[in-house]
């Protein structure tokens, strides 16, 4: 385009050496999940919304520019949790909520639910199932700046099949169990998986979770029986990324966990029953592992409460939470590729972290723990040109807890910093 002598001084002025304020991080230490180093005393230069420069030193500020001290602590990339759910957090009486509870009960709920995580440090989240759109409601609102929360990629309703893992009138009165379908998230046979694949597209998710075997909080029997067919199991993957969406996978039984890996969905949540076969499958499909420790260790424990659980779920919640943190530590060995994730709404939203504390019991060293918490979530979202680490040219989402949390770990239940997208939510 032809530009006036006007427009050419213009845009020479715009470039002048007067630069537009920007926000320096003073950082003691710094990882930027970029590689394995670990940095000390460098500046992160952030303007607007993403991260313009990272320098040795600290650099010294423009009377226009805004300096933030974390010379006494670690600063890293805003951390991710692959599996949350805002809709609920779980008590003796949530079985009975649906009941008493409203839409907006519930959304309400949820967004404090949101600001919890974010405080603690979580940037970025997938909400992997609820009911009544919550998730997208509140990635709405987080968006638009009405409330405060991580960045969300929801997964709307979960994908079951009939009396499965997330079909919603499990256990209820015959009465009241109706025959949902796959607007509501339940299929049977290929046709109805890829309309409700199709249903959650047009409600706007951003992705699909599956229940691929029996689960340990619905109120059935099995905990880990197969529940898709390969054929319904292909429909969904094909059907998801002809739509541009991954597939996450409840799975705690080898056998469903299996037929879904050789379907090609991308992420196994919970997988508690994988074996030496499991894992090599994953291996060579590069499908993610969504430990979720922090649910299991959480079940097991409230399974030795007489009257906390139903009685269908209490001998699920003691043998298969209890065994999660062990199945990961065999999967890390065998190089399964991890994204940090915790089935936050199981246990009480915001104590996310403690997760790391179980990984690294579990073998993992903390620097990878939390590459698996910032890089690889980002990769498994397919977002890594964007998010996941702390490098030029990415969205400024960055957190800073005190001290050294690589040889404390209680350091990363003390978040003090959290910055998304270039606004500071807590300083
Ligand atoms: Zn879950």
């Amino acid at each position: 385009m032809n530009k006036t002598p006007l427009a050419m001084l213009i845009g020479t002025l715009c470039i002048s050496p007067i630069t537009s304020a920007a926000t320096l991080i003073h950082a003691g230490t710094l990882i930027t999940a970029e590689d394995k180093k670990v940095l000390s005393n460098h500046t992160v230069v952030i303007e607007q919304d993403k991260i313009t420069v990272i320098e040795a030193g600290f650099r010294n500020p423009t009377t226009a520019d805004q300096v933030i001290d974390l010379r006494q602590h670690t600063v890293m990339p805003g951390l991710m949790d692959m599996h949350t759910h805002f809709y609920s957090q779980f008590s003796p009486t949530v079985y009975s909520e649906g009941f008493t509870m409203n839409e907006a009960d519930y959304a309400l709920r949820g967004a404090t639910f949101a600001e919890k995580t974010l405080m603690a440090g979580f940037t970025t989240v997938r909400e992997l199932g609820d009911n009544h759109h919550i998730s997208s409601a509140l990635k709405k609102a987080i968006a638009k700046g009405y409330i405060k929360g991580p960045r969300i990629f929801a997964a709307g309703k979960s994908i079951a099949t009939t009396g499965g893992h997330a079909d919603p009138t499990n256990g209820v009165a015959y009465a009241l169990m109706g025959d949902p379908g796959p607007k509501e998230g339940v299929v049977n046979g290929a046709d109805e998986a890829r309309k409700a694949v199709r249903q959650r597209y047009k409600e706007g998710s951003d992705l699909i979770k599956i229940t691929a075997t029996g689960g340990v909080l619905s109120v059935v029997k099995s905990g880990s029986n197969p529940q898709f067919t390969d054929e319904e199991l292909a429909a969904i993957v094909s059907t998801a990324n002809d739509y541009g969406m991954k597939v996450a996978v409840h799975a705690h039984g080898k056998e469903g966990m299996e037929r879904a890996i050789k379907a090609g969905v991308h992420s196994i949540e919970h997988g508690t029953y994988m074996d030496k076969n499991t894992m090599a499958m994953m291996r060579k499909q590069g499908t993610y592992f969504v430990p979720t420790i922090s649910a299991g260790k959480w079940a097991a424990e409230k399974a030795a409460i007489a009257g906390f659980f139903p009685e269908l779920v209490r001998p699920k919640a003691a043998t298969i939470g209890a065994k999660i943190q062990q199945t990961f530590a065999e999967a890390y060995k065998a190089g399964v590729k991890i994204a940090f994730g915790t089935d936050a709404g199981v246990y009480e939203h915001g104590e996310n972290w403690r997760e790391f504390i179980y990984m690294t019991e579990a073998g993992m060293p903390m620097l990878e723990a939390i590459h698996s918490a910032t890089i690889e979530g980002a990769r498994l979202l397919g977002v890594a040109d964007e998010l996941g680490s702390i490098k030029a040219g990415k969205i400024a989402d960055i957190i800073a807890v005190p001290g050294d949390p690589l040889q404390d770990i209680q350091q990363m239940g003390k978040v003090s910093f959290v910055m998304k997208a270039g606004q500071i939510y807590r300083q």
